[in-house]
């Protein structure tokens, strides 16, 4: 196997984005996944805005983007009931251009 520079070991999320920064640096790199197979669970449904700016400097956002729609509200509910709601219309965050997190329908 060749020599490189950084073993990224797993293709999740953070394998995954770790990946394309380290190539825009350049930094050679390999990937290593265990699982031959893409999961068939969904573990993203929300992308948070900071995930969101990683996206867009990647250049990839607009794919996800069109996939999805801003929410200003979570509601949490427990055995059926609501049991609260966070209010996202005035984001914490204002340092973001994306200030709200995306729900991918
Ligand atoms: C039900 C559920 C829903 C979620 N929903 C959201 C959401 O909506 N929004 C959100 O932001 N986050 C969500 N999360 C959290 C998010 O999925 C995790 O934070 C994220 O998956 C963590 O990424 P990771 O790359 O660190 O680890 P993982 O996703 O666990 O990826 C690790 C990878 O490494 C591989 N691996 C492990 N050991 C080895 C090895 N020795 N060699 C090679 N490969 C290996 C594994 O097969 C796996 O593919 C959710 C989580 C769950 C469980």
């Amino acid at each position: 196997m060749a020599e490189t520079e950084v073993l990224i070991v797993g293709a999740g999320p953070a394998g995954l984005m770790l990946a394309p920064e380290l190539a825009s640096q350049p930094i050679p790199f390999r990937i290593t996944e265990a699982s031959l197979v893409r999961s068939d669970k969904s573990r993203a449904l929300v992308l948070h805005p900071r995930t969101l700016e990683f996206l867009a400097r990647h250049g990839i956002v607009q794919n996800f983007l069109s996939r999805g729609t801003f929410n200003d509200s979570v509601r949490i509910f427990a055995n059926r009931k609501f049991v609260f709601e966070i209010d996202l219309k005035k984001p914490p965050f204002r340092d973001t251009m994306f200030p709200n997190p995306l729900i991918i329908s």
